[in-house]
């Protein structure tokens, strides 16, 4: 609040205000630190496909391991990041290591597969946006079909034209783009209008309750529904348990993500995922998910 207003605003603070701004201030510095002390790292949910029950890509999440705090969730400094544009610093480093880390599991044969990155909005209105993916496929050697890029409804549609062009070049480079979070902003139905993507990421929230009769399971329908016609591909996240599986199998929503098959885990972990080539094979009704 007080950064909105410039830095060399004279205010006075409560001494509660003071500690949050205090802290506010050692997470930028510490932010400011993090990639040349090495202290990100990536771990990898993987995303099943619900016809075949095997894992057809992951999503790249960032992790920092924090002094003194151990590893952060990015809920906690994405909006600092963001605030102080090392969101574009840390979000190359991540589309960095995350095609890096495809292109070796393509070459182990891991494949196919896709890997899912999420970009912030600061990065994506970017005037080198395209060049840094352009360069960083070519360099890692990752075929652009295998990358996925994550975008928020966020503030997307502040510049449709310039957000239309943008993603018309993403996509002539070859990647894959999904709507993340869909379902929650009150622009949905404009960014389907507007823009040409391929996936859309079902929001957490209409899973959560997901059961049959329920609401969610009207607003879930609708989505994969909406999603067929315009054969955009259609992603549930946040599937916990047999419930929500089944329901989303009875749709038939085409892949899903979350705790029920697995939290998202370190590279090497996922490696060792991938090894076994698990197959889920998939509840009847009522029943429970299990791995082949
Ligand atoms: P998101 O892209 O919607 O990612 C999904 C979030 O849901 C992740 O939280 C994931 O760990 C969590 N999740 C997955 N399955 C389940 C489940 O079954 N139940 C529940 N309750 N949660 C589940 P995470 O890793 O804390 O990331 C939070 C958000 O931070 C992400 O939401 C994304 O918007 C952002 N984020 C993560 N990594 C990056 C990054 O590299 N760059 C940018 N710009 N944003 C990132
Ligand atoms: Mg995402
Ligand atoms: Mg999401
Ligand atoms: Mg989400």
């Amino acid at each position: 609040q007080a950064k909105a207003e410039g830095r060399n605003t004279l205010r006075f603070y409560s001494p509660d205000l003071e500690s949050s701004s205090v802290n506010t201030i050692s997470l930028e510095t510490d932010l400011l630190k993090a990639i040349s002390h090495e202290q990100f790292i990536l771990h990898y949910q993987p995303k099943v496909d619900l016809g075949t029950g095997s894992i057809v890509g992951a999503e790249a999440l960032l992790r920092w391991m924090r002094p003194d705090f151990g590893l952060t969730s990015p809920q906690t400094f994405i909006d600092i990041a963001e605030e102080t544009g090392l969101i574009n610093e840390i979000g190359a480093w991540v589309l960095n290591e995350a095609c890096t880390q495809a292109a070796a599991w393509q070459s182990l044969g891991y494949g196919p597969f896709q890997i899912a990155v999420n970009l912030s909005p600061v990065q994506f209105f970017r005037q080198d946006i395209v060049q840094l993916v352009g360069e960083t496929l070519e360099r890692t050697g990752l075929r652009p079909e295998h990358l996925e890029l994550e975008l928020t409804e966020g503030s997307l549609l502040k510049d449709v034209e310039r957000t239309r062009l943008t993603l018309q070049q993403l996509k002539q480079l070859g990647v894959r783009i999904a709507i993340d979070d869909f379902g929650v902003g009150y622009s949905s139905l404009s960014y389907l209008k507007n823009f040409a993507v391929d996936t859309l990421k079902i929001d957490r929230s209409f899973v959560f309750n997901l059961a049959d009769g329920t609401r969610d399971e009207a607003i879930v329908r609708a989505i994969i529904s909406l999603a067929e016609s315009l054969g955009l591909k259609v992603v549930a996240e946040g599937v916990e348990n047999n419930l929500q599986l089944g329901c989303l199998l009875s749709h038939p929503c085409d892949e899903a993500q979350g705790y029920l098959f697995s939290r998202p885990i370190p590279a090497e972990a996922f490696g060792t995922l991938m090894l076994e080539r698990p197959r889920y094979l998939f509840p009847k009704q009522g029943g429970r998910l299990r791995k082949a």
